[in-house]
């Protein structure tokens, strides 16, 4: 007995003391979690607000306010002190509360992408802006008249004139050559900041504080140019077939200028069928207003708060931002949208879509941590977003939300479905390209990227050089700019949205196929995602939300099933 004894005691008094250690950890965060949510929940509503204001008015008063407010919060997730508490509680590893955990991690992140020293920081931001401006200031040019990028998407979605197309398309990407110098520096001096905080580079750094793996994004983008390289290179045959044809070229002779968008990352619009035609004569808001009540997630509150429509001609007009978010403003309900409704297809799905957000945003559980307060990323709520938005070609929703006949259905489905299927496969290749190529540009900024860009090109979107050097009009994409290191996160979105869809038609509706599928006035719907996804926030890790949801962690298989047929 005495011998038992002995080696209870050796086992438990590590244990003992590590619960007194694990006590004082855990005292010690929620303190601190307790004193800056006091702090930063108030600037945040506040720093909301004024985002929305500047938003609809367009004001200057506005938008300084909200760069006041957005440097009072940047000052506090700044501060070193603060970071070494958190550090030091986060190495103890003796958090064991999830709840506490995750909110550790949460405040880890966003106070460990905060810690570059301010001189760096002030370079930084300074050449970000000088890039950016001379981004918007620049028009490219056609035999010497400038154009806009409007005119240039007009001739590349309809111009014959082969010539024509080739100096529209080299247009679209002479900023490249003018900024590439400014953007490889930026991309050096964002490495700098990434490696003050122990990364190697700041593609790893972004991606490793948005709660990603490297490892976990190779694998979903290998397994998705695995699933969709062969339908993509049949789809892309019978396109090239089409286009060659209208050109009165042979197919081994398209270029890039063939295709209707610089970076053919949209579906040439030979597929098309004008979707408009059924909005027309309807109100999209009040289809969605319908729509979601249906399935219950009644959406009349969020839309009463909301500003939907442009006011053209009145002097309050001018500034209002042009194009469409959703917004929480203090995670306790004040959740709105902001729209330039038109009756058309476009602004059918960009309602639905914003909504989605919306509802996710709304049905947060309260009684959640204010931290945890948010979707589980922001992929998430584009995935949520995207499922929604993709209805407004959806013909069994069309066709129960606007009363069509079965004929009309049918012309709706044969059109629409290649539409969109294409639309989606080429997004996927086209994403694999962004990831892949900013993957490399980080990890090596100094290598050949005119040359690397163009092999990622042919090996993923099957099209070709031109002849002659490769120039920098990869550095055209405004994305490598301003959301840098962000484009995957929407393909991820698309695959979410497949997923639950996947799961939705199989686990809850117990269908075989997702054929009438239009989700037209079923609750189960709303429950579903209540439960599931939106009640839950942050909570979960987001792979852990979603493999809770949909019995999975994320994979690109539903996406290629709905698809790929
Ligand atoms: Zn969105």
């Amino acid at each position: 007995m005495k011998h038992l004894s002995i080696v209870i005691s050796i086992v438990f008094i590590p244990v003992l003391l590590l619960g007194c250690v694990t006590h004082a950890n855990e005292k010690r965060l929620t303190g601190f979690i307790l004193d800056h949510v006091s702090r930063i929940e108030p600037l945040t509503t506040k720093a909301n607000l004024a985002y929305w204001d500047a938003s609809t008015t367009g004001k200057s008063e506005d938008y300084d306010k909200l760069s006041r407010l957005q440097l009072k919060i940047r000052q506090i997730y700044s501060d070193p002190r603060d970071f070494a508490v958190l550090k030091e509680v986060r190495d103890s590893g003796v958090i064991t509360d999830p709840t506490l955990a995750r909110q550790l991690d949460k405040l880890y992140y966003a106070y460990l992408t905060n810690q570059i020293p301010p001189d760096l920081l002030k370079t930084l931001v300074d050449l970000d802006a000088k890039v950016q401006e001379k981004y918007n200031t620049f028009r490219g040019d056609i035999d010497g008249k400038k154009v806009t990028m409007s005119d240039i998407y007009t001739i590349m979605t309809t111009e014959k004139d082969v010539r024509t197309r080739q100096l529209a398309w080299r247009a679209s990407k002479q900023v490249g050559d003018v900024i590439v110098a400014d953007l490889i520096q930026l991309v050096k001096l964002r490495n700098q900041a990434a490696r003050k905080v122990g990364f190697d580079n700041y593609h790893t750094m972004m991606i490793v504080t948005g709660e990603q793996s490297i490892e976990e994004l190779d694998n979903i983008f290998n397994q998705l140019d695995r699933l969709t390289a062969k339908p993509f290179a049949e789809m892309k045959k019978e396109l090239d077939a089409i286009l060659a044809k209208s050109y009165g070229i042979a197919p081994k002779d398209l270029m890039p200028w063939h295709y209707h968008d610089p970076f053919f990352q949209r579906t040439p619009l030979v597929y098309d069928l004008d979707l408009d035609l059924y909005y027309k004569d309807n109100d999209v808001k009040k289809l969605a207003e319908d729509f979601y009540a249906g399935v219950g997630l009644p959406v009349d509150d969020i839309l009463a708060v909301s500003d939907l429509y442009d006011r053209e001609g009145s002097p309050a007009a001018a500034g209002k931002y042009p194009h469409a978010f959703s917004h929480d403003v203090d995670r306790r309900g004040d959740v709105r949208i902001l729209c330039n409704l038109q009756n058309t297809e476009r602004w059918m799905e960009t309602i639905l879509h914003e909504l989605g957000h919306a509802v996710y945003s709304k049905y947060h559980d309260r009684d959640e941590p204010w931290l945890l307060r948010e979707p589980a990323h922001s992929f998430t709520t584009e995935g949520v977003a995207v499922f929604f938005g993709r209805l407004s070609r959806n013909a069994a929703w069309m066709q129960k939300m606007l009363n069509l006949s079965d004929a009309e259905r049918a012309k709706i489905e044969d059109v629409s479905w290649k539409y969109l299927q294409f639309q989606q496969i080429l997004f996927a290749r086209w994403a694999m390209v962004m990831y892949n190529f900013e993957k490399q540009l980080y990890a090596d900024p100094d290598q050949d990227l005119n040359g690397l860009w163009w092999r990622l090109v042919e090996k993923y979107q099957l099209v070709k050089q031109p002849p002659g050097p490769a120039d920098a009009g990869w550095a055209s994409k405004l994305h490598f700019t301003t959301a840098p290191c962000y484009y995957h996160n929407y393909m991820l979105g698309e695959l979410l949205a497949s997923q639950l869809h996947h799961c939705f038609v199989h686990d809850v509706m117990r269908l075989d196929s997702d054929k009438d599928v239009s989700y037209v006035n079923d609750k189960r719907l709303g429950e579903y995602l209540r439960a599931k996804v939106f009640g839950p926030g942050a909570l979960y890790p987001w792979n852990e939300m979603i493999e809770r949801a949909t019995g999975e962690p994320l994979t690109p298989k539903y996406f290629v099933e709905q698809f790929v047929k």
